[in-house]
């Protein structure tokens, strides 16, 4: 702790004030970027597993192209085996011989018709494992498409605000500094409290600027007053005068 300074109330409110406004200017931001970096990230991770499904078809069909190379050869060893027999039963002695040829060959057309089959069944899956294929990619283009909008629409967006927000952090960093820890947790709490994020506010027509809800004469002298953190009553906020408030400045990006 090397500068330990002591902040009056006034100080205090009025840091909390103009540390407001910079943290209401970045919400303005988010908001203007709203659900754009979620959905891009959605849409990434969902092209991800796209293009995995894809990987994954495209290893199914060259398995079963393999396959039916495998049978392809079933077939040319089959028919080479016929073909001997068939030159081997020219030359046979007797009968029994020739029945023996004949069971081989017969064995051996079997194997070529099951090949045959095998090989047809395997070229209508490999169909629809094509058609699989083509509907996955038409989704990843119909999605990388909508990605290209959504992203692009962020970047015009980032590259818009980027300087103001980064100017914002800063801001935001030292308007902290000055701001001491136990009144900044509350602060941080309350905002989180609230989807407009607004923590601190002004008195304005006689009412909490926050929640609307009426602030009793005294009390609003209490506050106009300075010398104590008052909070509103109804929802918690703190309050400050709306002299005090309009008088921080907005710190506006340069
Ligand atoms: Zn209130």
């Amino acid at each position: 702790m090397a500068n330990v300074k002591e902040f009056s109330v006034e100080e205090k409110l009025s840091s909390l004030v103009s540390l407001q406004k910079i943290d209401s200017k970045l919400d303005e931001i988010k908001i203007l970027k709203g659900e754009l970096p979620m959905e891009v990230r959605d849409l990434e991770d969902e092209i991800q597993g796209l293009h995995a499904r894809q990987t994954r078809v495209e290893e199914e069909i060259n398995g079963i192209q393999e396959f039916i190379e495998q049978k392809k050869n079933v077939i040319k060893d089959s028919q080479g085996l016929v073909k001997k027999y068939e030159k081997q039963s020219e030359n046979v002695k007797n009968s029994r011989e020739f029945e023996a040829i004949n069971k081989e060959m017969e064995l051996q057309n079997l194997e070529v018709k099951l090949a045959e089959k095998h090989i047809k069944d395997a070229n209508e899956e490999i169909g629809d494992k094509a058609r699989l294929l083509e509907s996955a990619k038409k989704a990843v283009a119909a999605k990388d498409g909508v990605l290209k909008h959504k992203k692009g629409e962020l970047e015009k967006i980032i590259g818009e605000t980027e300087k103001e927000e980064q100017e914002f952090r800063e801001q935001a960093t030292t308007a902290k500094e000055k701001v001491d820890p136990r009144l900044l947790s509350s602060y941080e709490r309350i905002r989180k409290n609230y989807r407009n994020g607004l923590a601190v506010v002004a008195i304005v027509r006689d009412a909490c600027g926050g929640c609307f809800n009426a602030i009793p004469p005294q009390r609003q002298s209490e506050i106009r007053q300075r010398k104590k953190i008052i909070v509103c009553e109804n929802c918690g906020r703190i309050l400050v005068d709306e002299e005090l408030h309009d008088q921080v400045a907005g710190n506006e990006a340069k």
